[in-house]
């Protein structure tokens, strides 16, 4: 196996291609490198450990709701998956697996988190100053996620609580919550495949709802050995699931633009599912949700429900006033003493603090030009910042879908951008004006939309103009369709300056 091929010049590190982060993003890229025959290329990796969201979401029950035959690499089919629905270790490992058989170990850089990315006009590429060293290359691509900085709740009193508090991407297995008191904050996605698992010890759970959320039933399965070994051996059974399972969760989008028949199908299926499972009135209409269905993510559960009516675990929907050190003090007054306590409140998803290290011309931060919300040319470049990608940017998220296809879209596209950089020695930097234009047309079609009509707040919209800057507002082959090829049009394309390195530098 061939690998990574660096220069080291005094203590800096130089290469053809950085990529920030190794989940599926930039590992999914590593790959691609990989496979074209590409080796000059490093992967800067903050933790110990490959696997972005899905080596940090470690919590008790934590499963992916998209079908695990379609979030997997179509290039790397697993005919082995486990069931539907597969747990977090299961995902986790299968990324492992894929980085140690592809053979892009040997590219990663652990432990490296980046304080600096510096566009050296004069280099004509990316200075990168981590937390361990320095790097140089052409070519910077930022897979650093968009569900991997914690968001944690503003609450008066937080720091007086003397009990544990952890968020639910930090998980500490080493606290022994059996026989606590135990307080849940949130209902989203993390929050109902928490909640069952705590109360199966916990000695009182309390979910603290601030909105509910719409739940449809799990049709998961385990898959037999017989179902396995099938997929092992007609690799063209395991493609044809892929493909039906696409197209059915590309057939949902339709609910997201609100067509009538689409959204009146999906609230029957949640409202019913409420029904079957909650018959106590009070309850059922705490569990009613107040905004249109498919503003927020549509949950997937069939133990949330009866979770929440077990004699240990007490829905609370009265509001936080304030924590003091035993506990949450309620709007209405009364108090929730507890032991534990676990936010499942959330990423910082809409202002992404990758963007405050990365500098383009004129030293601009990509948070100072996203203080409005991000935006992209093709979802993927920035205009003032040349020769780098964004990977899981701005409106490249899903409120149907898998994002391993959105991914492998942004893949082929980046794969291309630096091919062109590499073969014609160029720069290349999105026009601002073509920018504008492509973004204008995201807002137009993201216009009717349930996330930004459907009356509730969510991640998807920026918070300083309500923009729709994280989704995707159309159909998945339509963002491959506009984003899955790199042309040179729409960027003002320069000669690659590669003048000798400043003389510090050599002196490193
Ligand atoms: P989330 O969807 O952003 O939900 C956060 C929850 O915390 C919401 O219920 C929110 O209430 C509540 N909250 C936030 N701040 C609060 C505050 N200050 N006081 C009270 N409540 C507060 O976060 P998440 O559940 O971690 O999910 C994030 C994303 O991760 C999902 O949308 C999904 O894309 C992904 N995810 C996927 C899976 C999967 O199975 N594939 C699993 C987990 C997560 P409001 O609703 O009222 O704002």
């Amino acid at each position: 196996m061939e690998q990574s091929k660096v220069k080291h010049i005094g203590m800096l590190v130089e290469t053809d291609i950085l990529i920030i982060g190794s989940g599926f993003s930039g590992l999914g890229m590593a790959v691609a490198m990989k496979r074209e025959g590409k080796h000059d290329f490093l992967v800067l990796e903050r933790a110990e450990d490959v696997g972005g969201t899905w080596r940090d979401n470690h919590y008790p029950g934590a499963a992916c709701d998209i079908q695990s035959h379609l979030y997997s690499y179509s290039f790397r089919p697993n005919p082995r998956w486990s069931r539907v629905y597969a747990s977090q270790p299961e995902i986790h490992a299968y990324l492992r697996d894929t980085a140690e058989a592809e053979g892009v170990l040997s590219h990663l850089r652990f432990g490296e988190t980046v304080l600096k990315a510096e566009w050296l006009v004069e280099r004509g590429g990316w200075r990168v100053a981590t937390t361990n060293g320095e790097y140089f290359a052409p070519v910077l691509v930022s897979a650093a996620g968009h569900l991997s900085d914690p968001s944690y709740p503003d609450i008066p009193g937080l720091d007086k609580f003397k009990g544990k508090v952890f968020h639910s991407a930090r998980w500490d297995h080493s606290y022994d919550y059996s026989g606590k008191r135990v307080g849940v904050l949130g209902t989203g996605a993390s929050a109902i495949q928490i909640v069952p698992e705590l109360a199966k010890s916990a000695g009182r759970l309390t979910v603290f709802q601030r909105s509910a959320p719409y739940v449809i039933p799990r049709r998961d399965h385990v898959y037999s050995e017989a179902e396995k070994g099938l997929f092992e051996r007609f690799p063209d059974v395991a493609q044809e699931l892929r493909d039906e399972l696409f197209w059915g969760n590309e057939s949902r989008f339709p609910q997201r633009r609100q067509v009538p028949a689409f959204i009146e199908q999906i609230k029957s299926t949640a409202l019913n599912h409420l029904r079957n499972q909650v018959l106590d009135d009070s309850l059922r209409e705490k569990l009613t949700p107040q905004y249109a269905i498919g503003c927020k993510r549509i949950l997937i559960s069939n133990d949330y429900y009866p979770t929440l009516q077990k004699e240990n675990v007490a829905l609370e929907t009265s509001g936080i006033a304030s924590m003091d050190e035993n506990g949450v003090i309620l709007k209405n007054g009364e108090r929730v003493d507890l032991d534990l306590l676990v936010v499942a409140t959330g990423f910082e998803a809409a202002d992404l603090p990758i963007a405050e290290v990365i500098h383009g011309t004129n030293g601009l931060s990509l948070a100072e030009k996203w203080k409005s919300g991000g935006q992209a040319f093709a979802c993927t470049s920035v205009a003032g910042f040349p020769n780098f990608f964004f990977m899981l940017g701005p409106n490249t998220g899903l409120g149907a879908g898998s994002m391993v296809f959105m991914i492998e879209t942004q893949i082929n596209y980046i794969r291309e951008g630096t091919n062109y950089v590499f073969e014609n020695e160029v720069t290349v930097d999105p026009n601002a004006a073509a920018e504008r234009e492509y973004v204008e047309g995201i807002y137009r079609r993201s216009a009717g939309t349930v996330w930004v009509e459907g009356g509730c707040s969510s991640w998807y919209l920026h918070p300083s103009n309500g923009k729709l800057t994280t989704l995707w507002p159309d159909f998945m082959t339509q963002f491959r369709k506009e984003n899955g090829s790199f042309s040179p049009r729409g960027y003002e394309i320069s000669p690659r300056n590669v003048a000798a390195m400043p003389a510090q530098m050599e002196e490193a």
